[in-house]
């Protein structure tokens, strides 16, 4: 997937007619059933904009989405439809996703409804609506059907969203940063509820955020996106315990406890440590890292490095990993 931003409007930003912002370029991944991908990076590096992508929310200037191994492409057609309903989008801000005016019931009935699972009867949509709250913990189902989103905690509220995006019965679950904007006491529960809904639905789960602890701690696998582009990726278990990308070693160098997923003091990562993310109208040319890389080499300020093979299950694209020649030893 490509995505570029034609820059609009007048200012310093406008370096020259058609300039564009480089917001993703030729990320490739592929989600599977009953299995949870971390897209890791830092704020503005993409993984928003591909979810989006993936969610057809946003045209993409280049590359495909395929589901099952068929081309969504047509807007409007029957597959896009059935795309659509098979993907569903979870946001950051569950009180902005939810309409304030409306219940929870209004939001579950129409979702049931515009999906065709609200079934005939007023029992059977009392069923559906009981069954999708069973799902996310919220019971007994009464206690909240009539409550507005004001009257829910944020925790509670993430949960409508998730029953809402349920409704659908997805196959595919984007879940962008869905616990960072909610108290750090009730994060891991709602990601041990996506774990388990994962498991019970056998949903493929692509987890966006910017904490790669939590990746560890959730994602069956950890992709790394440094300025638009993925950077590393594999199994999380290795790629967050044995970093072989310099960027990733900085992304968790700079979180400030490894241990401590989602408490307060590794809610956001240290940006001073991190040093400034590279303009994505110019970005540089070569490896984009390379402004900022310690191990950064002649080649990296020119030439794009492409994946390499660390192990079978990690791979990285820097030119350390080049004929399989491993990075420095000890460093980090
Ligand atoms: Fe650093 Fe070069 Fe690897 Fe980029 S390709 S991360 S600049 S060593
Ligand atoms: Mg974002």
């Amino acid at each position: 997937l490509t995505k570029h931003f034609p820059v609009r409007g007048a200012g310093r930003d406008v370096l020259r007619r058609g300039a564009a912002v480089h917001a993703v370029d030729d990320v490739a991944l592929s989600l599977h059933r009953g299995r949870v991908t971390a897209l890791v990076g830092e704020s503005g590096s993409g993984k928003s904009t591909v979810a989006r992508l993936l969610a057809q929310l946003q045209t993409r200037t280049g590359g495909a989405v395929r589901l099952h191994g068929k081309d969504v492409t047509v807007h409007g057609g029957r597959r896009f439809r059935a795309y659509c309903r098979s993907v569903q989008l979870i946001f950051q801000d569950p009180f902005a996703s939810l309409n304030p005016v409306h219940t929870v019931r209004y939001h579950l009935t129409r979702a049931l409804r515009v999906h065709g699972h609200a079934g005939r009867t007023a029992r059977e949509l009392e069923e559906a609506l009981t069954d999708l709250l069973g799902r996310v913990r919220l019971t007994p189902a009464e206690q909240y059907l009539a409550k507005f989103p004001h009257e829910l905690s944020g925790g509670q509220r993430q949960r409508v969203a998730i029953a809402r995006a349920l409704a659908a019965r997805p196959e595919v679950l984007l879940a962008d940063e869905p616990v960072s904007m909610l108290d750090v006491s009730i994060r891991l529960g709602v990601l041990n509820l996506l774990r388990d809904l994962k498991e019970q639905l056998s949903l493929a789960v692509l987890y966006i955020t910017h904490d790669i602890a939590s990746a560890r701690y959730f994602a069956d696998e950890t992709l790394v996106m440094y300025a638009g582009r993925l950077v590393e990726g594999g199994e999380s278990e290795t790629v967050t315990q044995s970093p072989a990308h310099p960027y990733t070693r900085l992304l968790i160098d700079s979180a400030p406890d490894p241990e401590r997923i989602g408490s307060a003091q590794r809610a956001e990562l240290d940006e001073d440590d991190l040093g400034e993310p590279p303009s994505l109208v110019t970005p540089p040319a070569g490896c984009r890292f390379h402004p900022r890389c310690p191990h950064a080499m002649e080649r990296c300020t020119t030439e794009l490095p492409p994946r390499f093979e660390v192990s079978g299950k990690q791979w990285a694209a820097c030119w350390l990993y080049d004929n399989g020649s491993p990075a420095p030893a000890g460093e980090s």
